[in-house]
């Protein structure tokens, strides 16, 4: 299925039938081909009008520069009844967000249809465009909002990640006086890097100060909780509520990502179903007590066989270490279907690929051992969640 622009209605009616039609397969790809470069600014909409739905604005994992291709990296969002809730901010989000159509939310121009943001944790794929939020948000509908965007995210990690390797002495510490900071403290650091932009947009071009747009916050977890985050950074423990509104309420766990901590999954429900996104861990007792019984699982997944093909034997200390985090801290693409079957969700979406430009048969692994829908996540996809509400065409 190739993916070409979609500039008139029977081109639309055609990409939403293909679509439809794979939806009925055990492994459904509805936007465009895997292993191509998927830079077609090509948003693939639900047949008609959902309240609630997926949008998968960038499913690379890491960085997204290899092999040349222009994918998007890590990002998602739930839009319900015109608001947008987004998840993660990784490379080339917020022109995807233009491109999928979450600009143009009837009545909510631009940035002004996104009301709450979630970070699941501070690894750069997940954050590197950040700063577009409040860079380029003002210009992008952001003021127009009656309220500031919330913003949620971990808070810092409290102790530096324990040094790896034999005999590594004097290893610098950057930015020693708060080496670990969390959201709030990297936002307003990001400020300050930004003060001379920011400062002349404010005096120059009577633009609003962005702590007035982008309401931050710490997510605070529970007391009690995490003893040693360094010895286990996700202990067993229940979802805790994180923000709630008319539309949704959003809930969070730790999962296993180490060394890094604190790194959460979130949980959407709402009135037309449950979304939950795995954020970045190795299989997890807490994701899928958080899953259980939800739509959609959005889950993280790595090519187990890329892994050998990047970092081939021998390896060297520093290849086996990474080749060690690949390993123990994301899910291979053989385990993510048990994931999916104990959790017991409708449909799986792999995103978070390693590596994005993977083959279809690779991620088709997905479905061992799960007897639901298998989606191999591409971006600017929609997934419907729930039933129509109304007629017609989403936006
Ligand atoms: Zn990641
Ligand atoms: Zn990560």
């Amino acid at each position: 299925m190739n993916s070409t622009l979609l500039k008139s209605p029977s081109g639309l009616l055609a990409k939403v039938a293909h679509c439809l039609l794979v939806a009925l397969l055990p492994v459904a790809a509805c936007a465009a081909d895997k292993g191509a470069d998927n830079t077609a600014a090509t948003a693939v909409l639900p047949a008609s009008g959902y309240r609630t739905s997926l949008v998968l604005l960038g499913t690379a994992a890491g960085r997204t520069s290899y092999n040349g291709t222009s994918l998007a990296g890590i990002s998602s969002a739930l839009v319900v009844d015109g608001d947008v809730y987004l998840v993660d901010f990784g490379a080339g989000w917020l022109r995807r967000y233009f491109q999928a159509g979450l600009g143009k939310m009837p009545g909510k121009p631009g940035l002004s249809s996104l009301r709450a943001a979630f970070i699941t944790h501070l690894h750069a794929d997940h954050v590197v465009d950040y700063p577009s939020l409040f860079l380029f948000g003002t210009t992008d509908g952001l003021a127009a909002r009656k309220n500031p965007v919330r913003v949620f995210g971990p808070g810092p990690r409290g102790s530096l990640v324990p040094v790896v390797g034999a005999n590594r002495t004097n290893v610098p510490v950057i930015h020693p006086e708060n080496p670990t900071p969390g959201t709030v403290a990297m936002t307003e650091s990001i400020y300050a890097a930004f003060a001379n932009d920011i400062n002349d947009n404010i005096r120059d071009s009577q633009k609003p100060d962005p702590h007035t747009l982008v309401a931050v916050e710490d997510i605070k977890v529970p007391d009690g909780v995490v003893v040693n985050a360094d010895r286990d950074p996700a202990p067993d423990m229940q979802p805790f509520p994180v923000y709630q509104d008319e539309r949704v309420k959003v809930t969070a766990i730790l999962v296993s990502h180490a060394p890094v901590y604190p790194s959460f999954a979130f949980r959407f429900d709402t009135a037309d179903g449950s979304v939950v996104f795995s954020g970045d861990t190795s299989p997890s007792p807490n994701l899928i007590r958080l899953a259980k019984g939800a739509d959609i699982l959005v889950h993280e997944v790595i090519d187990t066989k890329w892994i050998d093909e990047f970092l081939p034997k021998p390896r060297n200390a520093a290849q086996e270490a990474k080749a060690r985090h690949l390993l123990e801290a994301h899910t291979a693409v053989e385990a993510v279907g048990a994931v999916a079957q104990a959790s017991g969700v409708k449909t799986l979406v792999l995103s978070h690929l390693a590596p994005a430009d993977s083959t279809d048969s690779r991620w088709r692994r997905a479905q061992e051992g799960y007897s639901g829908r298998v989606v191999v996540g591409t971006e600017l996809t929609w997934l419907s969640v729930g039933q129509p509400v109304f007629a017609g065409m989403a936006p």
